[in-house]
């Protein structure tokens, strides 16, 4: 499940959420975010910095938990989710996938979102 980074168009009308980049994981079918869920100001979309997780998952699966790992250290709980969610998704891990979910849920991402994103690809 991607993740997008938006900020506040207008740093002096945002709020702490948005006048820095903020994550939302989003399904691809979901709109784009206009506003921000906090304070509605007008947000736009910023390029992933998760890419670079993204093109590093065609590692192998010893590189990627390293790297899992190193973000989990480091705190970066979406960044950890996001690499081993793709990784999962493509090498069919259960394993890495719950691991991804769960670094998802330390990242702060909504426990409803991520039980339909577990069922729909474990399924
Ligand atoms: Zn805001």
């Amino acid at each position: 499940m991607p993740i997008y980074e938006y900020e506040a168009c207008d740093a002096g009308r945002a709020c702490a959420r948005c006048r820095t980049a903020f994550e939302v994981l989003q399904s691809l079918k979901d709109p784009a975010l206009e506003h921000c869920p906090e304070c509605g100001a007008p947000v736009r979309k910023l390029v992933s910095r998760c890419r670079a997780a993204i093109a590093e998952a065609d590692e192998g699966r010893d590189r990627v938990e390293s790297r899992v790992k190193e973000y989990e250290q480091q705190g970066l709980w979406s960044h950890a989710a996001e690499l081993a969610d793709t990784h999962a998704a493509k090498v069919g891990d259960g394993t890495l996938k719950m691991r991804a979910i769960d670094d998802y849920r330390k990242a702060g991402y909504p426990l409803e979102t991520l039980e339909k994103h577990a069922k729909s690809e474990t399924e």
